[in-house]
């Protein structure tokens, strides 16, 4: 696992190479999700920067997790109704999701079988597998 010394170098390469400036509001950010374990929407890391006096605009947390998503630092998970929520991912150990379609609720979940069954899948097809995203879209079941 990385140390949080890492980490943060990889997250100032990561605006570098977008060009972007190293702000206080954007490292507020990123520590923000890195100190959290949850999967949160915007606008929920948004209310937890405001609650600890930090001022950032929306545009400026979208803009920053948007390149932490594609730096590989965070995961973006789509809930679907143009809703999507973060967690931190470097750092953080390999986990599945399922997510409720009626509540927005993520679930997360590791079956070492469905690993297992993965792999030899593509091995079939002549293939390794590098990454995988496996995400279930549930709804309760109604008794
Ligand atoms: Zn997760």
């Amino acid at each position: 696992m990385m140390n949080q010394e890492d980490i943060q170098k990889l997250f100032v390469k990561a605006l570098q190479s977008e060009g972007i400036k190293l702000t206080p509001q954007r490292q507020a950010v990123f520590s923000n999700i890195m100190n959290s374990e949850g999967h949160r929407e915007c606008n929920d890391i948004h209310q937890s920067l405001i609650k600890d006096g930090i001022d950032v605009s929306r545009a400026t947390i979208y803009r920053t997790l948007d390149i932490l998503v594609n730096y590989n630092l965070i995961r973006k998970l789509v809930i679907g109704n143009d809703r999507a929520k973060y967690e931190k991912k470097i750092g953080k150990k390999h986990h599945d999701h399922m997510i409720c379609i009626e509540t927005g609720n993520i679930i997360e979940f590791e079956n070492e079988e469905i690993e297992e069954l993965q792999e030899q899948e593509a091995k079939k097809h002549g293939y390794q597998i590098v990454k995988h995203v496996h995400q279930l879209f549930v709804k309760p079941i109604k008794k």
